[in-house]
């Protein structure tokens, strides 16, 4: 069975091409610029077929698509004989409001429904539906499901996911914590099970670490808190997202600099975070650069970030009464073995323990807790793509 999962943004397309058989990735690619001027990179991961890289003009994502199943079948990159190959179609769908509480198969009442939480997540849920509507344009006969970030994050208790605001928004408008991330931390938390041995029960911490950061509580393979909210700036500072900040904040700085709600949120999603706090860099490889160059803010960024996760952890230790395993991934979790170590540092009296020598690899699963640790520290690559091509097959086969 060949799956084929897609990734659409308002101006881009990412794709993978799966073997269910074996879960490879036959192929994988971006098309970018779409409805400017347009950009591919294609790269079959089969022996034999080579890179294709071009500008090309994709004037909407059902152009871009074509393009993508053009390659996927071409002679000299690609990796199927024919489209027909391909059984069904996994989307990325960012918010699912309390619609979703799961994957589905995508149909009227499905597409209706995605519309009906464009409000909700106003930028990405047009983009995700442009892309499902291409690969129905293109490729009609083919099933499409629908997997949501949200979605996970959907047994959470009311006690994680009310605010505490007057109760008509959460009626009238379904104002309320969702999460991101969640396709990583069913992936992540279903991993680190798995590597404790499956026990009913189990109390796990995911720490998605990247761009985008979320940390998320979860027992017995069903999310019970997460620290992002109705949108994705809510929890620890990011790249460029402030995280949680006293509100009243906002209005004093609009009041000041007289700018408008919209301008303020422009600052807070895109030109906070640990960007602004350093003024050197939103990516933490720079910032670790410029930190041990003597660059000080470069420094208060790193302490702040590692401070804000460190104290979801214990809040969510406290949460779950204690926790089996704090698993890291994404970027920064699967790479950076400083910000691993200094995050959990300071957790002995809970039981948690790293090894620094273990803890020195990159990208790979490792158990990096020392040998007299209670709570198991695990690096766990995501893989939110499989996860989406999984829910397809078991949705459509
Ligand atoms: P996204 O949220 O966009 O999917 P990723 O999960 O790919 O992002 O994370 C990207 C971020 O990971 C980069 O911005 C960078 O800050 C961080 N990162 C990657 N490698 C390292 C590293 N070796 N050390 C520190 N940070 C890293």
């Amino acid at each position: 069975m060949k799956i084929l999962v897609i990734n659409a943004g308002s101006s881009s397309l990412k794709y993978q091409l799966f073997d269910m058989n074996t879960e490879e990735v036959l192929a994988k690619g971006l098309c970018e610029r779409i409805g400017l001027d347009g950009h591919i990179k294609h790269s079959p991961m089969v022996e034999g077929k080579s890179v294709y890289e071009k500008d090309l003009a994709m004037p909407t994502h059902a152009e871009a698509m074509q393009a993508v199943l053009d390659l996927l079948v071409s002679a000299d990159y690609g990796v199927i004989a024919d489209v027909s190959e391909i059984d069904a179609v996994g989307h990325r769908v960012l918010h699912g409001g309390m619609e979703f509480t799961k994957s589905c198969v995508v149909d009227d009442a499905c597409i209706d429904a995605i519309k009906r939480c464009i409000p909700l997540g106003p930028l990405h849920n047009p983009a995700n539906l442009m892309g499902i509507q291409a690969c129905q344009a293109v490729m009609k006969d083919t099933p499409q499901v629908a997997v949501f970030d949200t979605a996970f994050h959907m047994t959470m208790p009311p006690k994680a996911y009310m605010y505490a605001i007057p109760y008509e928004y959460y009626e009238n408008y379904q104002i309320r914590r969702y999460g991101f991330h969640g396709t990583s931390h069913r992936y992540v938390s279903a991993r680190a099970i798995e590597m404790l041995g499956g026990k009913p029960g189990l109390k796990i911490i995911c720490c998605h670490l990247g761009n985008g950061s979320s940390l998320s509580a979860v027992v017995d393979g069903k999310c019970v808190d997460t620290t992002m909210g109705l949108t994705p700036l809510a929890g620890v500072p990011m790249g460029t997202r402030s995280g949680d900040i006293d509100t009243a904040v906002l209005q004093f700085i609009m009041n000041k600099e007289g700018i408008s709600a919209d301008e303020m949120l422009d600052i807070l999603n895109k030109k906070s975070g640990v960007l602004a706090l350093s003024g050197v860099s939103s990516d933490f490889r720079d910032l670790d650069d410029a930190a041990a160059k003597g660059n000080e803010r470069a420094q208060l960024a790193l302490d702040k970030f590692i401070y804000e996760v460190h104290k979801y952890i214990g809040a969510y230790a406290a949460a779950m009464g204690g926790a089996d395993a704090i698993v890291f991934t994404a970027g920064i979790g699967e790479n950076s073995a400083s910000l691993r170590e200094a995050i959990v540092s300071g957790f002995e009296y809970m039981g948690a323990k790293i090894d620094s020598e273990k803890n020195n690899v990159r990208g790979k699963e490792v158990d990096v807790s020392a040998d007299d640790s209670k709570v198991r520290i695990l690096v766990i690559p995501t893989n939110e793509e499989l996860m989406i091509a999984r829910d397809t097959k078991a949705l459509t086969e």
